[in-house]
C-alpha cells in the first residue's frame, strides 16, 4: 500500500484528555478516531492490526471445536426480561428506541449474548447427541459505562470476541471451559501480549470457578494479587495471603471479661493504654448490606477489604453511620464487638478467615468505654460466616510463603463457569439417553478484542512510538523513499515484498526524511528499509529492525532475505 493514497493522520501531539501512552499512540499514530467519548472509527492502520487479531482469536476459537455465528446487537426486551439480570444489566445497556413499531416492545443493543445464544440453543439443540457445542461470535458491543476512558481500553462501543459453552453436565463443562482457558493462552500468545492468569471470584454469578487474563498496568481498574515466580496470581476480591501467627498464646479458656476502657476509640489506644497489641484484637465494622446490618469481623492489624464485602452478593453496601450503629447497637464505633446478644439488630455477622478458631482476644463490649478480654471466636461470638474479607498487602507472604505483590491490572479476556442459570431461565433444556429433560450446563468466556489491542500498544511501545509484534502488526515491512528520484525502485520492492506475502507500505510522500523517519517510528512497522541516493550508490537499501539503533546496507536481492530474517526475529 502507498502511504500517499490511504489515510493515515498521524499527529504531532495528542489530544489533551489521552491520559496513557497506548491512548495516546492509538490517536498519534493515526490508528483510530475518537467519535464521541467512547465511540471510536477505525483508521486503516487500526483496522489492520485489528483483522490480525480477530483473525488469530478465530483460529484458535475453530481450532477448539468453537462454531462461528454472528448474533444480532439489537435485543429485545422481552427476551431480556425472560432471564435472570435484566434489573442489573439495564444500567448499562443502551435502548434502541424507534418512533414506530411500539407493539413489538423495546429494544436493546447487547452488552453481552448470554440471553440471545440460550434462546438460540433452546430453539435448536434438543438431544444430548447434540451437545457439547461451543458457540462463538466475534461483534460489536453497547456499553454505556460510567466512565468511559482509555480510548479503546473502556470504550461504549467495543469488539468482543464471546463464547458460550453448553453442556450435558458439570465435569463435560470443566472440559469445555479448559479448551477455552487453553485456547485463550494461545491467543495472547501469539499475539505478543504477556498476560497474568488470575483466579478471579465469582461472586453473585455463583459459578464454580472463573479465571481472568490480565495485563499489569498503572490504570488497570482492578487490582491483582500474585508471586513473581507465577505460582500464584487471584484478583484482589480472591488474594489470601499466609495468616502470620499470633504472638500470644491462643488457648485460654477464662470466660470474656469486661474491663473499662474509658476514651479508647481506636486500636491503637487500646494498645497505647492497655498495652493490647493490635494482633490480639478485634476490629468490629458494622455496614448497611441491602438495608440490613451486617457486622464485619478483622484481626485490629487488617484492613477490611471492601472488594471481598463486594463478593458476597449484596446489591449495594456502605458502612453503617455512627448513629446507625448507635441505633442497633446502643454504643459507638470504637466499642463494637460481636460479643453477647447481637441479633437481631445485626442481621449477619462475618468475620475473616484468618480469625477463625483465635482465643484470648480482645473487643469492644458494645458499650461506651468497655471491652471484653478472653475472648474465643468459637466460643463467645455467633459468627455466621467465616471467608477471606481482609485485605492482602504488597510484601506479605503467600501461602507457600512467597512474597505477594500487589498491582493495577486491566482485564483482557474472561472465562466463566455459568452452570444452568440461564438454560433453566430460558429453557435450554437437552434430552438424556433415558429420554428425562435436563437444563444444559454453560460457561462464558470473552476476550475485549479492540481493548486487547490496545493493551499489546501499552504492553509494546518506547518515546518514539508503537513497536508492534510482528502478528499483529499493521504492515509487516515500511519501505521509507527519502530520494523521490528512486521512486520506481522503491515501487519495485514494494511489489516483490507483496509478492511474497509481507504486507508492505510505501511512505511515498514528499515530505522531508525527518517527517517520515518519525512517522515511522511512530506507527512501529517492526521491518524499516530506508531507500535513499547515498546508499543506492553503496549498491543496496538501508534495513533495520523498529527497534534497533544501526542499519544495515544489503543489496536489493537481498532485501526479501533480511526482512525474513529481521521479522523471524521480532
Ligand atoms: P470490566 O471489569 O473491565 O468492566 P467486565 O468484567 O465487565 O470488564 P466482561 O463482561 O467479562 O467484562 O467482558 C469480557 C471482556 O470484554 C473483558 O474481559 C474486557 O476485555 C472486554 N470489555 C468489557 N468492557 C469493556 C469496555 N467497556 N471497553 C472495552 N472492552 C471491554
Ligand atoms: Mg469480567
Amino acid at each position: 500500500m502507498r502511504w500517499s493514497q490511504t489515510l493515515i493522520p498521524t499527529l504531532r501531539e495528542a489530544p489533551a484528555d489521552a491520559e496513557i501512552a497506548s491512548h495516546r499512540l492509538l490517536l498519534r499514530a493515526g490508528l483510530a478516531r475518537r467519535l464521541a467519548g467512547g465511540v471510536y472509527t477505525f483508521l486503516p492502520l487500526g483496522l489492520r492490526s485489528l483483522r490480525k487479531l480477530e483473525r488469530i482469536v478465530r483460529e484458535e476459537m475453530d481450532a477448539a471445536r468453537a462454531i462461528e455465528v454472528l448474533m444480532p446487537a439489537l435485543q429485545p426486551g422481552e427476551l431480556w426480561r425472560k432471564g435472570p439480570r435484566f434489573e442489573a444489566a439495564q444500567a448499562v445497556m443502551f435502548r434502541a428506541s424507534s418512533a414506530g413499531r411500539k407493539a413489538e416492545g423495546d429494544m436493546f443493543l447487547g452488552p453481552t449474548h448470554e440471553e440471545v445464544v440460550t434462546d438460540l440453543m433452546a430453539a435448536t439443540v434438543s438431544s444430548y447427541r447434540q451437545l457439547p457445542r461451543t458457540i462463538y461470535q466475534i461483534q460489536t458491543k453497547f456499553r454505556d459505562e460510567i466512565r468511559p476512558r482509555f480510548g479503546l481500553m473502556r470504550a461504549r462501543e467495543f469488539v468482543m470476541k464471546d463464547a458460550y459453552s453448553f453442556d450435558v453436565s458439570e465435569s463435560a463443562a470443566d472440559d469445555s471451559y479448559r479448551a477455552m482457558y487453553e485456547a485463550y493462552r494461545r491467543i495472547f500468545a501469539r499475539a505478543g501480549l504477556t498476560t497474568m492468569i488470575v483466579e478471579a471470584d465469582t461472586g453473585v454469578m455463583g459459578g464454580s470457578f472463573s479465571h481472568e487474563f490480565s495485563v499489569p498496568c498503572e490504570i488497570g481498574e482492578s487490582e491483582i494479587v500474585f508471586t513473581e515466580d507465577g505460582s500464584y496470581a487471584a484478583t484482589i476480591e480472591k488474594a489470601v495471603a499466609r495468616p502470620e501467627p499470633r504472638a500470644r498464646p491462643t488457648a485460654t479458656t477464662p470466660a470474656p471479661e469486661k474491663f473499662a476502657t474509658p476514651g479508647v476509640t481506636t486500636i491503637e489506644d487500646l494498645d497505647r493504654s492497655h498495652g493490647v497489641a493490635a494482633r490480639d484484637q478485634i476490629k468490629t465494622l458494622v455496614y448497611l448490606c441491602d438495608s440490613k446490618p451486617c457486622m464485619f469481623l478483622v484481626r485490629g492489624d487488617h484492613q477490611l477489604s471492601e472488594a471481598k464485602v463486594a463478593t458476597l452478593g449484596f446489591a449495594e453496601f456502605r458502612p453503617a453511620t455512627p448513629e446507625e450503629i448507635f441505633a442497633a447497637l446502643g454504643a459507638h464505633p470504637g466499642s463494637l464487638g460481636g460479643v453477647g446478644k447481637i441479633k437481631p439488630a445485626i442481621s449477619r455477622v462475618y468475620a475473616d478467615a484468618d480469625i477463625e478458631g483465635q482465643e484470648g482476644m480482645v473487643t469492644g463490649a458494645n458499650e461506651d468505654g468497655f471491652h471484653f478480654r478472653n475472648v474465643s471466636l468459637a466460643r463467645d461470638i455467633a459468627v455466621d460466616e467465616f471467608r477471606p474479607l481482609r485485605e492482602v498487602r504488597d510484601g506479605e507472604p503467600s501461602i507457600d510463603g512467597k512474597p505477594l505483590r500487589v498491582r493495577r491490572a486491566i482485564e483482557v479476556g474472561h472465562v466463566f463457569k455459568l452452570g444452568t442459570k440461564y438454560s433453566e431461565a430460558l429453557g435450554a433444556q437437552f434430552l438424556d439417553e433415558h429420554g428425562k429433560s435436563h437444563p444444559m450446563f454453560m460457561g462464558c468466556y470473552g476476550i475485549g478484542v479492540t481493548r486487547t489491542l490496545q493493551a499489546i500498544i501499552e504492553q509494546h511501545h518506547d518515546a518514539d512510538g508503537i513497536i508492534w509484534p510482528a502478528a499483529v502488526a499493521p504492515f509487516h515491512v515500511l519501505i521509507t523513499l527519502v530520494d523521490a528520484s528512486l521512486a520506481h525502485h522503491a515501487e519495485e520492492l514494494h511489489d516483490l515484498l507483496e509478492a511474497a506475502n509481507f504486507d508492505t507500505l510505501l511512505d511515498d510522500r514528499p515530505e522531508r526524511p525527518g517527517v517520515k523517519f518519525k512517522d515511522a517510528d511512530l506507527i512501529g512497522i517492526p521491518v524499516r528499509i530506508t531507500i535513499g541516493e547515498r546508499s543506492w550508490k553503496a549498491g543496496g537499501v538501508e534495513i533495520k529492525a523498529r527497534t534497533a539503533k544501526e542499519k544495515t546496507l544489503v543489496p536489493i536481492a537481498g532485501a526479501l532475505d533480511a526482512v525474513r530474517d529481521l521479522l523471524a526475529r521480532s
